[in-house]
């Protein structure tokens, strides 16, 4: 088999890019290690950015998003018992939008199949080749893809990453020392808008996918197993993170449907570009989900990435391939500082004592009651701001 551009992984970053390139005439297929029916119901980010939503729209993707995603202008930070508004659309006039990931993959997944492009399911790529050269080559469980180009977009644990030499990656990373038991509950939300709260006894977020569906989170050991939390101690543990003093808001609860723990890390590696091999999305960055960052800059990738190619394959011009890492680093590394910022601020750390929680609590106070600090919160959660990328 034989392509332009050999897109490994089947997640926001593989699929955009394929519709991207379609858009440009540039032909892909997408190799992908699971089943359709897994990627359309995995259950992981939801809260778009408003550039993430007009190159959805703008690419024609959108029609399913402006009708069931819900736009939000502001987000709840609760601690010591009670609630503040940030309120993005005053301070900074911005909002996002809440809509699943796996609703972008099914709408991106359809539209490609729809034009008649090649997504290859059950097709796990497990080697890539001659990334140096001019004819790189994706071996896969079924078969080989012969590309000018290859582009990694399989995630933290995919192998793209790997087909780079050694010592030609550089790696910054953090681990942290908890992870996120996330949960989808069928209850309506019990907020309009999401609530991020501090708690003494750790970290909590009570956020929606639709008007039906609840996603709830708690701060939990790393090692701890799901197992280890059923459903009513989830319930209660919520239900003690997120009450509020006055006791005039109560979480309603309802059918747990989806349940896993996600481990927190934050990871870049540069460049994002050797020879013929492009990594975007997660293959190249992870950020801790506080910020909710991940799949926006994913589509961010893909959206420098695809404008590159056009260059490249219609006009010859490699310099805009040449810049592709510079172009997207700016944002990336705008966002992870944001993320590990938000993270730091939300969670207890083991090592924390009485004078780090009162520390944070007065960080909190500040970012909530003053117009300045709320702004710095208002121009990144819902876009980034100060970055080149
Ligand atoms: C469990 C979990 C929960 C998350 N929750 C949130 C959240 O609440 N908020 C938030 O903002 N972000 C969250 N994220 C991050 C966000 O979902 C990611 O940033 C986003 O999925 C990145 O998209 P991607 O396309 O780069 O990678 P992915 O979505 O990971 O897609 C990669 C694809 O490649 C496929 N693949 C992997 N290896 C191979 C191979 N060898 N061959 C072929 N295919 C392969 C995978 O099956 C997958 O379909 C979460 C991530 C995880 C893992």
């Amino acid at each position: 088999m034989r392509t332009q551009v050999g897109i490994i992984g089947a997640g926001p970053a593989g699929l955009l890019l394929s519709h991207l390139l379609a858009g440009h005439g540039i032909e892909s297929v997408v190799l992908e290690a699971r089943d359709r029916d897994y990627v359309e119901h995995r259950v992981r980010a939801g809260v778009l950015e408003q550039p993430t939503v007009d190159l959805l729209r703008a690419s024609g993707v959108g029609e399913r998003l402006d009708r069931q995603g819900m736009v939000h202008e502001g987000i709840e930070l609760r601690f010591d018992g009670a609630g503040h508004r940030i309120d993005f659309a005053a301070l900074t006039g911005s909002t996002i939008t809440v809509y699943g990931q796996q609703e972008v993959v099914k709408d991106l997944i359809a539209a490609r199949l729809a034009a008649g492009g090649t997504i290859r399911f059950e097709a796990k790529a497990t080697a890539v080749d001659g990334i140096d050269g001019t004819r790189p080559t994706i071996q896969f469980e079924g078969g080989e893809l012969a590309c000018d180009v290859v582009a990694g977009c399989d995630g933290f644990w995919g192998i793209a990453r790997d087909a780079v030499p050694a010592g030609a990656l550089s790696v910054y990373e953090r681990q942290y020392p908890f992870a996120w038991l996330g949960i989808l509950a069928e209850v309506p939300p019990s907020s309009k808008e999401l609530i991020y709260c501090s708690h003494e006894r750790g970290f909590a977020l009570h956020s929606m996918r639709s008007p039906q569906l609840t996603r709830l989170y708690l701060q939990v050991d790393p090692d701890d197993a799901v197992d280890a939390w059923p459903d009513e101690r989830i319930w209660t543990e919520l239900g003690t993170r997120l009450a509020v003093r006055d006791g005039d808001w109560t979480l309603g609860d309802g059918p747990i449907v989806d349940k896993g723990i996600t481990p927190m890390r934050s990871f870049v590696v540069e460049p994002m570009r050797h020879g013929r091999l492009f990594l975007a999305g997660d293959a190249a960055h992870i950020v801790p989900p506080t910020g909710a960052k991940g799949m926006n800059l994913a589509v961010n990738d893909v959206r420098i990435l695809a404008e590159a190619l056009a260059k490249w394959f219609k006009e010859g011009d490699e310099g805009p391939l040449d810049a592709y890492t510079a172009a997207c680093l700016g944002r990336v590394w705008r966002a992870q500082h944001f993320s590990w910022w938000m993270t730091s601020m939300l969670h207890r750390f083991p090592e924390d004592d009485a004078f780090q929680r009162r520390l944070q609590l007065a960080q909190l106070a500040w970012v909530t009651g003053s117009r300045a600090a709320a702004t710095g919160l208002a121009e990144n959660y819902p876009g980034v701001v100060g970055t080149r990328g």
